[in-house]
Order: C-alpha cells, then structure tokens, then sequence
C-alpha cells in the first residue's frame, strides 16, 4: 500500500533500514533547510554535526549546525582518524567525526548525515548498508536563484560553488533515491519515513531496491538504479 506522507510504497518482504543515510546534493538546493526542520520536528532522528573550517553565518551556532574549527585542529582530526569522510569545498574543509556515528548506530538510532557528493562516495565506500538520497532542484534555474540569492558569500565564493554544483548535479545517478526539492515539507515527511518506517537489526543487508516511487508526482522521489535508462 502507498504511503500517503511519501508517495512511495515499500516492497513487503524487505524491511527498511533504522541505520545511516545520507543527504547530499548540490550547494543551495536546501539540505541545510531540510535537516533544519528534521531537527527541530522530529527527534527520533539524530543528526550528525559536522566540523568546518569554514566561518560561521550569521545565525550559525558553534555545535548545532557545525563545530567551527581551525585548519589545523582539522588535519589533526584527518591524522586520528577520527573523521568518517572528509572533504573540500569551496576552499573549506567539512569532515564528519567518526565517533558520535558508530555510537548512536550500535544503538539502533535513525542517524542522517548531510554532507557533499565527495563525502557521500566515502560512507557507501566505509559503511555497508548506508542509503544515499540525492536531493535534486526542481531545475538549474531555480538552483542558480538560491545560490545568488543566499547573500551570505563572495563573488569568488559563488563563482566556486556553481562550478561545484554542475559536478555534483552529474553525481545523482550514483545515488539510491532522489528528492526533488519542490517542497521542503514533502522532502522532510519523505525523508523521515524512508528512515524511520521499521528498524532492522543487519543495515547491511539492506539494498537501493526497497521503495518504489510514485511514478505520476512531480514532486515526489526518483529512485535511481544503475539499470534504469540513464
Ligand atoms: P555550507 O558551507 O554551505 O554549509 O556547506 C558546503 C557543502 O559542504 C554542502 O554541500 C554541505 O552539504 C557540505 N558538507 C557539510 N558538512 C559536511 C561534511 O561533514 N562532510 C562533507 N564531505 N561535506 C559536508
């Protein structure tokens, strides 16, 4: 039966994972926003906190969007170990630590990180099981028009992260499933009932072929396969 909150309608003999997932996508399309809403409405899921030595925006809060550090504190972090992925963007350094992940995922905790394309590729490389969403805009246009419009960087700045976002757009075929960015309340519902809808024990064993998408919706979700016509 389809979901009415997602759209999608889960294949009855494989289970759902309650393990790691990942939002990425293209800088501007919205995950911050997302992930924003996830937190404040819907505790059940844990959201990582990544470091950055990136400044901080107006309104960021050391700890709650990222841990705000210096380039050497970072390559440190690298050093230890201590990151789960690690890349560079637009001239900054955002790494996920290693530690708060393992720990709420032997727990059994909903656990989403948001991260770049470059990071993404990392965890499906170190975790069996993680399920990738790729969170796409409803065209470049629209893409372009939140990135200008955001206000917060520099010409040079923009200029790096448009240039980003043409590769990072290319990279959606390599992920589990889209969401199309139309709506950040349907992106969020569906988000949050691809993680939450029923805990198995092995995320392991739990593959991209789980849900299948509401063909008809415009904004509803793709789900990719390296055999679909791509
Ligand atoms: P922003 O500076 O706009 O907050 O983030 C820039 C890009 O870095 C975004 O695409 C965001 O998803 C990504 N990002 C944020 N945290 C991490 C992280 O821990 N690892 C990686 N690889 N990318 C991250």
């Amino acid at each position: 039966m389809t979901d009415p909150a997602t759209g999608f309608e889960p294949r009855a003999a494989v289970s759902v994972p309650a393990g790691l997932t990942v939002l990425s996508g293209p800088s501007a399309v919205g995950k911050s926003t997302v992930v924003e809403k996830i937190r404040r409405g819907c505790p059940e899921v844990w959201l990582s906190v990544s470091v950055t030595t990136r400044r901080p925006r107006p309104g960021e809060v050391p700890g709650r969007e990222y841990f705000f550090i210096s380039e050497r504190e970072f390559k440190d972090l690298v050093a230890a170990g201590q990151l789960l992925e690690w890349a560079r963007y637009a001239g900054n350094y955002y790494g996920t630590p290693r530690d708060p992940v393992t720990e709420r995922l032997e727990s059994g905790v909903p656990t989403l990180l948001e991260v770049d394309v470059v990071g993404a590729r990392q965890v499906r490389a170190a975790v069996p099981g993680v399920l990738l969403v790729f969170l796409s805009p409803p065209s470049w246009e629209e893409l372009v028009r939140r990135l200008t419009g955001r206000g917060t960087e520099t010409a040079d700045v923009m200029a790096q992260r448009l240039e980003a976002a043409r590769t990072e757009l290319l990279a959606e075929s390599e992920f589990d499933i889209t969401l199309v960015n139309t709506s950040v309340r349907d992106v969020c519902a569906q988000l949050v009932a691809l993680m939450t809808a029923k805990p198995v024990s092995e995320p392991a064993r739990l593959g991209p072929a789980i849900w299948k998408a509401d063909g008809g919706r415009d904004s509803g979700a793709r789900r990719n396969h390296q055999s679909a016509h791509r």
